[in-house]
């Protein structure tokens, strides 16, 4: 008789879970129970995971610390892989730096900034993991994570561990070839400059106080849920501005509502539900086209019971 998925799982000494509510796994504090939950060590346990639920024929999902994710109420039918604190480990080697994809961001440029690397202080505020970063080519203050990218080892739709330049990723802005191509980024080899730790530091702690000040940060969010669109933005500002002219700011559905502090983030006032959130998001989306003539993309991503995974606004 073949075996369940969970005894396959407990002979492979892989380290998982099951039923884990997804709301722990993510920064809106929103989702049902995940059927499984896999945390590998290394490469080759993140490629076991993979293997063992592609043979199980069941979905699965790679995340990293879910600060750009909707789970369901219903939350995921299948296999959630995630790569973080135990597979997060970083060397130096002069001014290059490798990492794997589980390192938190702020941790990374935290790191470089002690050698005095400056390159990363852009990323010092972003609450994501170095695999999600490079997923979403995320960045601040117009930089991006795919400027320092030499390399990026991925394991692809077929269970191989390989490596792709950084032209390969074909990273624009928040977009890179991973969101096509599904494979799972492992670890990233990064190429920064010689400055003083001091002067990092300056930097960071800059960033740090005027991202305090700008977003909501005391409640349950996303980031940005709607992406900053060059016509949008020359013909009426960033999507933030455009919602708040719209007279959306405030705007409530259920436990979702548009920060008063930020209009391009939607925060949980408490139980918020992934219908929420949905609903709010077509909302907005219906203001601003009567408006501007505009319909809003969105900039996160969603999580389908059944499996499905991609920018929010493919299932409205
Ligand atoms: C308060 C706040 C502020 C934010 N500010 C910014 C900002 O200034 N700039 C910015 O760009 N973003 C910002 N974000 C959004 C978010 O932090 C970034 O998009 C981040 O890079 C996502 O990383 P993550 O590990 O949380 O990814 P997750 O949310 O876990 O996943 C996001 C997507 O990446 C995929 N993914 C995750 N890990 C991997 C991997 N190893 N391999 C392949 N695919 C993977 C997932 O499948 C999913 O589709 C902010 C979010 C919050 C909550």
């Amino acid at each position: 008789m073949a075996n369940t998925l969970a005894e396959t799982l407990t002979d492979s000494g892989l380290i998982w879970r099951n039923g884990v509510p997804l709301r722990n796994l993510c920064h809106w504090k929103i989702g049902g129970p995940a059927d499984y939950v896999i945390e590998p060590r290394s490469a080759e346990e993140a490629a076991a995971a993979q293997r063992i639920a592609r043979e199980a024929n069941v979905p699965f999902l790679v995340i990293g610390h879910g600060s750009n994710m909707l789970f369901d109420d219903a939350g995921y039918r299948g296999v959630i892989i995630k790569l973080g604190s135990r597979m997060s480990r970083c060397r130096f080697s002069g001014s290059r730096v490798r990492a794997e994809a589980g390192i938190w961001a702020p941790m990374l440029a935290r790191a470089c900034a002690g050698r005095g690397l400056t390159g990363l202080e852009h990323i010092v505020g972003i609450p994501g993991n170095l695999g999600g970063l490079l997923y979403m080519n995320g960045g601040s203050l117009r930089q991006s994570i795919g400027d320092a990218v030499v390399r990026v080892d991925i394991l692809d739709g077929q269970g191989n561990i390989a490596a792709v330049s950084a032209a390969e990723c074909d990273f624009s802005y928040r977009h890179s070839v991973f969101q096509e191509k599904k494979s799972i980024v492992l670890g990233v080899e990064l190429e920064l400059q010689q400055s003083t730790p001091g002067e990092v530091r300056r930097k960071m702690l800059d960033i740090l106080r005027e991202r305090r000040e700008k977003f909501p940060l005391d409640l349950p969010n996303c980031g940005s849920v709607f992406s900053n669109e060059p016509r949008l933005y020359e013909a009426y500002g960033p999507p933030g501005m455009v919602i708040e002219q719209t007279g959306l700011k405030g705007a409530r559905i259920g436990d979702a509502e548009l920060s008063v502090r930020h209009a391009n983030f939607i925060v949980n006032r408490g139980r918020a539900s992934s219908a929420d959130v949905f609903a709010l998001i077509r909302h907005v989306r219906r203001k601003v086209l009567e408006r501007t003539g505009f319909l809003l993309h969105c900039e996160v991503c969603y999580a389908a019971p059944d499996g499905r995974c991609g920018r929010l606004d493919a299932f409205l």
